[in-house]
C-alpha cells in the first residue's frame, strides 16, 4: 500500500475528503461510480472559464485559438497516456457509454447479417445494450464468454476455436469488472483475436486512471473510458481507435464541426477524429481531463494499481471473515473493488446504515443485471477504492459493518 504520509498528502489535494457526513468523517468508497476531484482539476475548470472560454476550431480570435490549442494539447496528452500512435486516434466523447455506442453504431453499420459479436457475462449494461440493439437491427448473433461462478474469472481455454466456429467479428469486453473486481487478460484476448482478424474493443472504464494503459502493448483496436472515474470532470470520455479503422468507419452523429464541405444535398467528412465529433464538445471538461491525467501521472499509475489491489485485498479478507457475508469476485488478484451481500439483509438497509456513519457505498445491480442473475442475486453492496483511501478507513468500515450486523440481528 502507499505510505500513510503519501496518502495524507494526496488527501489534502481533495477538498471534499475533509467533509463530515452526519458529524462523521466522510469515508468515500464509491470510486467505481465516480472518483473525487483534486483541487488542480477544480481550479483548471474555473481558470478555463476565466481566461480562455470560447468555442474551438471555428473562430479566428485570440480566445478561440487559446481554447483550440488547449483542447488539442489535451488530446496529445491522452494519446501519450495510453501510448496511441497518433493523437488522431483519440476521439472525445461524453464517456465510456457514448464511446461504445459510437463503435456499435458506426462500425456496426458495416457488419453483415449472421456476423457474430462476442461479449462476456460480466459486461456493464453500457457494453451490452448497444450490441443487443445492433444485433436486433442487423441480424447479428450475440455470444457471451462465461464466468466460472462467484469468483468471476472468465473461462476462455478454447477461445480461438470459439471465435472461428461462431464467425465472430468483434470481441468487446471489459478490462476490469465493475462488480467482481476481476482483471481480465486483455493482452491474451487481443492477441488471439488479432491472429484471426477479429476486432477488439476494451471497456477501460474501471482501469483507466487505475493502472497503466498501453494500447499498443494491449493490442486492442478500440479502447473506451470516462474522465469522471479518474479524477477528471464529468461529461467527457475518450474513444481510442486504430487510425485505419476510424478512417473506414462512417460518422456517428452529423452536424457542425465534422464536415469538410457540404451543399444542400451532399456532404464530405473531415478526417478522424473530427469526423466523430459533431457539434460543440464539452470543451472545458476535455481540456481539464489533461490536468487530471498529469496529476495521476505524477503519482504514478503503477503505484495506484498496487495500492488499489492491496487495499481491496485487505478489505476483502476483513469483510469475508465476518459472519453472514457472501463475497463476490476473486480471492487473490483483484482491482480496487469489493462486492458482497449480507445474508438476510437488504443492501439498501446496509448502505443506509453505513451512510449514517459517513461511509459512501453503492448498492443494487451495478448495471450488471444479467451477471447478478447468473450468480443468483438481485442486489449487492460494493465498496470501491482509490489511492486516497487508507487502511484505517477500511478498519473503521469493518467496525461499522460489525455494528450494523448486530443492529439488524
Ligand atoms: N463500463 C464499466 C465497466 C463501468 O463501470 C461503467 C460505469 O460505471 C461504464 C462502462 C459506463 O461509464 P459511463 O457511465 O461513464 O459512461
Amino acid at each position: 500500500m502507499l505510505k500513510v504520509e503519501s496518502i495524507e498528502a494526496y488527501r489534502k489535494d481533495f477538498p471534499i475528503l475533509s467533509l463530515k457526513i452526519n458529524d462523521y468523517p466522510l469515508i468515500y468508497f464509491d470510486n467505481a461510480a465516480t472518483s473525487q476531484k483534486p483541487f488542480c482539476v477544480i481550479e483548471a475548470l474555473s481558470n478555463f472559464f476565466l481566461s480562455a472560454n470560447a468555442n474551438v476550431h471555428r473562430g479566428l480570435h485570440e480566445l478561440s485559438s487559446r481554447a483550440t490549442e488547449l483542447l488539442e494539447a489535451s488530446r496529445a496528452t491522452i494519446a501519450r497516456f495510453i501510448n496511441a500512435r497518433s493523437q488522431d486516434e483519440i476521439v472525445f466523447t461524453r464517456g465510456t457509454t457514448e464511446s461504445i455506442n459510437l463503435v456499435a453504431a458506426s462500425l456496426g453499420s458495416l457488419l453483415k447479417p449472421g456476423d457474430g459479436i462476442l461479449l462476456t457475462e460480466m459486461e456493464h449494461h453500457s457494453n451490452l445494450i448497444p450490441w443487443q440493439q445492433l444485433a436486433k437491427q442487423r441480424g447479428l448473433r450475440l455470444f457471451f464468454l462465461p464466468i466460472d461462478g462467484r469468483e468471476g474469472n472468465l473461462q476462455w481455454t478454447s477461445l480461438e476455436e470459439f471465435l472461428i466456429k461462431n464467425r465472430i467479428v468483434i470481441f468487446s469486453f471489459t478490462h476490469v469488472s465493475n462488480t467482481l473486481g476481476v482483471i481480465n487478460p486483455v493482452e491474451s484476448f487481443c492477441a488471439i483475436a488479432r491472429k484471426l482478424g477479429v476486432l477488439t474493443l476494451v471497456d477501460a472504464a474501471q482501469s483507466a486512471g487505475h493502472r497503466p494503459l498501453d494500447v499498443q502493448k494491449l493490442g486492442c483496436d478500440f479502447l473506451a473510458f470516462s474522465g469522471h472515474k479518474m479524477c477528471g470532470p464529468t461529461g467527457i470520455g475518450v474513444l481510442y481507435g486504430r487510425k485505419e479503422l476510424l478512417e473506414k468507419m462512417p460518422p456517428f452523429q452529423y452536424g457542425g464541426n465534422m464536415v469538410l464541405d457540404t451543399d444542400f444535398f451532399e456532404s464530405r467528412w473531415k478526417e478522424p477524429p473530427h469526423k466523430f465529433e459533431a457539434g460543440t464538445l464539452p470543451i472545458a471538461e476535455a481540456i481539464c481531463l489533461k490536468t487530471a491525467i498529469d496529476y495521476l501521472c505524477q503519482i504514478g499509475l503503477e503505484k495506484i494499481a498496487l495500492h488499489d489491489e492491496q487495499i481491496a485485498c485487505y478489505a476483502y479478507n476483513q469483510i469475508s471473515s465476518l459472519p453472514c457475508i457472501i463475497p463476490l469476485g476473486p480471492t487473490k488478484k483483484r482491482a480496487g473493488i469489493v462486492t458482497f451481500s449480507v445474508k438476510g439483509l437488504h443492501p439498501h438497509d446496509f448502505i443506509t446504515y453505513c451512510d449514517r456513519y459517513g461511509v459512501a457505498l453503492r448498492g443494487g445491480h451495478h448495471c450488471n443485471k444479467p451477471l447478478l442473475s447468473k450468480l443468483g442475486i438481485d442486489s449487492a453492496i460494493r465498496a470501491s477504492f482509490y489511492f486516497y483511501n487508507t487502511k484505517s478507513e477500511v478498519d473503521r468500515f469493518i467496525e461499522i459493518i460489525d455494528n450494523c450486523l448486530r443492529f439488524f440481528k
